[in-house]
This record gives C-alpha cells, structure tokens and sequence, in this order.
C-alpha cells in the first residue's frame, strides 16, 4: 500500500523522453505527495519550446516503465502531452503539473527554448499550479538527489500555498561536493548567449552546422537565476505567459497611430 495521499492529484512529464531517468526519479519522490499520472513524450524534444502539434495525428500509448509506474507515452510535444493530459487522460484538473527533471539546466533565455519550461507553463495555461524542475549537466547526473532536493522546494511551495495558473521554474545546480550550497529566489536572466556554429562536413562532403556555445559576460548581471545556478545555488523564479513590455506599453499609447476607417 503506496503512503500517498490520494486526495492530490499530479501530472509529471517532461521533454526528455518518457523513458529518461530523470522522470523516473521525480515520480519516486512526488508519490510521496500524492497520486501521480504520467504523460510524457515518447521520444526527447528537447529545445522544442511551446510547439504544439495540429497536422499530424498524436498517438498515446499506454507503457510501463522499468518496471516502476504505468504511463501515458505520447508521440507528440511536451505541451501536447499537458494538454491531452488534462483534457483528457486524467480524471480531474490536476492540483500540481510538475515537469522534469530535465536533464541540463533552463535559466536565463534558454526558458524561451525550453521543453520543459513549455509544459509547464501550458499547465499554467489551463489553470494548474506548475513547476518545471531542471538538473545542470555536470560530471554525474545523481537524479535521485536532485529529485530529493526538488521535492522539498516544491513541498515548501505547496505549504506556502501555490496558486491554479502559477508558474515555478526550479534549477538545480551541478551536485559537485559542497553543492548546493542554498536557495536563492531569483529573475530570470536575460544575458545574450554567444551562438557558435561549428563547421563540419557530412560524407557526401556537403556542408553542416552544429550549434555550440556559452552565455555572454554575465558580470553586469544582477540577482539572476543564470547568477545563481553559477554560484551553486538551487534558483527558483515565478514565471509569467505574458510577454508584454508594460513601459513600451504605456509609451506607444502616447505615439499617435493612423486613421484606420472600415472598408
Ligand atoms: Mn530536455
């Protein structure tokens, strides 16, 4: 008999993969908080951001995983899976999406190409408390704990009282001895990232391009997530779906616009 309290329910995906090891820890230690579903990809989409899929049909199949948990395997995008899981596949609203752990870090503007973050924030979309949940690469992967770690920020945020619609972007740092050294609540950063493509050439001799790089100079950053997860801190930052620049906003009533008259 599992101890969970079967009073929450919880959807757990990510964009990694159904079958990724990350998910498998974070399922572990979220039956602690309640009942679990997982619908995640079948296949990684990593980078995918919010894409959704319209002209294609999206299959679901029903999987076992490691012998662990039962879920739904979706051939489709991470906001795809939340969505079907929500409209469809499980059997209420969920009281928490979480999503993760994904595998490398989402701070900084890598949220806007975030998988992860994206089925989070479509989770928030429909009303859902949601918390992306990410692992900084490093040397050793230890899912576990991080997925230990994880469980308590999300435990302080559910005893805080999180609300339908808001939105938790959570970082872990590498877990090298001494880290993570604390939490910090951070915004997100908004640092440029030096794109690198690295020329190669493929065996037919045409020309490729594989994306490489590293964020800018980050010393003119204030208190950043990107400022934290450097520093060995777990971050959390409260994201927003709306992307409109208030000041701009406020200005541009001001600017004069032309006479449109209907045709
Ligand atoms: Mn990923």
């Amino acid at each position: 008999m599992r101890a969970y309290n079967r009073g929450v329910l919880i959807l757990l995906t990510n964009d990694d993969g159904i079958f990724e090891p990350g998910l498998a820890a974070m399922y572990r230690q979220l039956n602690a908080l309640g009942e679990v579903h997982v619908v995640a990809p079948a296949a990684g989409q990593s980078a995918s951001a919010h894409a959704i899929t319209l002209n294609t049909p999206v299959i679901c199949d029903r999987v076992r995983v490691g012998g662990e948990f039962q879920g739904h395997s979706v051939h489709g995008q991470p906001a795809d899976c939340v969505k079907l899981a929500v409209r469809c596949l499980l059997p209420r609203k969920p009281d928490l999406v979480v999503s993760g752990i994904n595998n490398g870090e989402n701070v900084g503007i890598h949220v806007l190409y975030s998988g992860t973050v994206a089925a989070a924030a479509e989770a928030a979309l429909l009303g859902c408390a949601a918390v992306a949940v990410s692992l900084e690469r490093g040397a050793e992967m230890d899912f576990d704990r991080a997925a230990r770690l994880a469980l308590r920020i999300i435990g302080r945020l559910l005893e805080q009282g999180v609300r339908p619609g808001q939105l938790f972007n959570v970082n872990i740092p590498a877990l090298r001895p001494g880290w993570p050294r604390g939490v910090r609540v951070a915004r997100q950063s908004t640092v440029p990232y030096n794109d690198r493509f690295e020329p190669r050439k493929d065996p037919e001799g045409r020309d490729y391009y594989w994306l490489r790089g590293e964020f800018a100079d980050m010393s003119s950053d204030g208190d950043t997530d990107l400022r934290a997860q450097r520093g060995g801190y777990i971050n959390v930052t409260p994201l927003k779906v709306d992307l409109t620049d208030d000041r701009l906003l406020a200005e541009m009533a001001q600017w004069g616009w032309p006479e449109v008259e209907p045709t």
